[in-house]
């Protein structure tokens, strides 16, 4: 418990027997093993207004020490602590200063995302629910190697990480956007998500999508700063190539990417190939259709030399038609875009289906055979509710668990 009262919060352990479709008892506290621990109450007022120790970059981190007349080296031997060794409490970082030590303390946070619940196991995929310190949920989910998208099995391991509370876009197959927009993510928040999945699963995670709760180009200088962190050698070490940003369409924010001195993948989810389609199930596509959307992506592959994905859920009835697999051959053979279609969902309290698989075969077959590189996506974790904001949104309206949650 010393270390749960180290941050700053009220944590205390529900023992309550508590159970819900396809869930696991969870312990993830960084707590000794309780046994009886399934979930946990969070009891924080408002947030606390310290930044976390995770939002600062190098140069950040050089410019808080410079303050402190600490010399530049300071940065990177507090990143270290941070990154390799993977320290919990300032009071670890055994090379500072008592001095140093104790101002870090009072001006930042250093303490863990705390998981309030997982489903799934290892070799399957794994479901993280994260409480916030304003008792808002995000949640991240990390993939195993799929075969049928790298061609062999390998051991690498995908997370999927959030970048908002919520979503503001309302697409109307979307867990995430069902309950709207709560507030953006710090690219602390969206850092930490990686170092709690690697603690909790001991996995080392090697390949970063920005496919969960929320648009990250709606969260952009976060979304920049969590990258900058995420890449970085002296940060957590991924590769730009093993990151991709998923967006619902924001094309200027696109076309500021282009712009950006990074070489991360970009994905587009599209759901659906005409202006009418996409539109009745897409809002942000009235702000910003099809046409301009297609200009944006173009943007990008010519500045970057890189091909983009088209995501394109099938959902049956809506968007799965003969007619929309030729459009959207036409508009990936434009950008020389992979696709990749993805069986829908289902998600509580939408009536919308996945089509049967016939149905699904035909329109991947009708995509190829337009020249078009499309797979369809082997779903790992439709039982697990991995679709993004689905634990999230499923968690918030069982009763039992939001009443103990004092949600907002
Ligand atoms: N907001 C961004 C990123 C998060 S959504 C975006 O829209 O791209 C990540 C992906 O999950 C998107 O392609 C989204 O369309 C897809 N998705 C959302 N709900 C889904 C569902 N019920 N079934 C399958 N995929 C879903
Ligand atoms: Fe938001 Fe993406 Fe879901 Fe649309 S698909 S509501 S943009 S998270």
């Amino acid at each position: 418990m010393a270390h749960i009262r180290a941050i700053h919060r009220s944590v205390t352990l529900v023992t309550s027997e508590f159970k819900l479709q396809n869930s696991v008892p969870v312990s993830c506290l960084p707590l000794p093993v309780d046994p009886l621990a399934n979930c946990v109450m969070l009891h924080v007022g408002e947030m606390d207004k310290k930044p976390s120790v995770f939002n600062l970059t190098l140069s950040g981190l050089e410019a808080w020490s410079a303050t402190r007349k600490e010399p530049r080296y300071r940065a990177k031997q507090i990143l270290q602590w941070l990154y390799q060794k993977r320290i919990s409490r300032f009071a670890e970082m055994s090379d500072l200063s008592g001095r140093l030590r104790a101002d870090l303390e009072s001006e930042f946070l250093l303490e863990p995302l705390v998981c309030v619940r997982k489903t799934g196991s290892r070799d399957t995929t794994q479901k993280f629910l994260f409480g916030l310190r304003d008792n808002t949920f995000i949640e991240s989910v990390l993939i195993p190697a799929n075969p049928a998208l790298y061609g062999s099995a390998s051991d690498r391991k995908t997370l999927c990480v959030s970048t908002q509370v919520g979503c503001a876009y309302g697409c109307k197959f979307c867990a995430s956007g069902l309950e709207g927009w709560t507030r953006n993510l710090e690219p602390g928040e969206i850092v930490e998500q990686v170092l709690r999945v690697e603690a909790l699963s001991g996995e080392k995670i090697n390949n970063i999508v920005f496919m969960g709760m929320g648009e990250p180009l709606a969260n952009y200088d976060n979304l920049l700063q969590s990258i900058e962190i995420i890449r970085a050698p002296w940060g957590i070490g991924i590769g730009s190539r093993h990151i991709t940003v998923s967006t619902s369409g924001l094309a200027p924010r696109i076309r500021g990417l282009a712009d950006q001195p990074l070489q991360i993948r970009l994905a587009i989810s599209l759901h659906g190939a005409t202006d009418d389609v996409r539109q009745a199930i897409m809002p942000i596509n009235r702000k910003f259709n099809l046409a301009a959307l297609m200009d944006a992506c173009a943007y990008y592959c010519e500045k970057k030399h890189q091909r983009i994905t088209f995501e394109y859920i099938l959902i049956e009835n809506v968007n799965d038609g003969l007619d929309q697999a030729i459009e959207l051959a036409r508009l990936a053979r434009r950008l020389e875009a992979k696709v990749n279609l993805i069986p829908y969902n289902t998600v509580q309290g939408l009536s919308w289906k996945r089509p049967s698989q016939t149905r699904q075969q035909t329109f991947h077959r009708a995509v190829r055979k337009e020249g078009v590189d499309a797979t369809i996506r082997l779903e790992k974790g439709h039982d697990i509710n991995a679709a993004c904001g689905q634990l999230r949104l499923q968690t918030m309206r069982d009763k039992n668990f939001a009443g103990s949650y004092n949600l907002r």
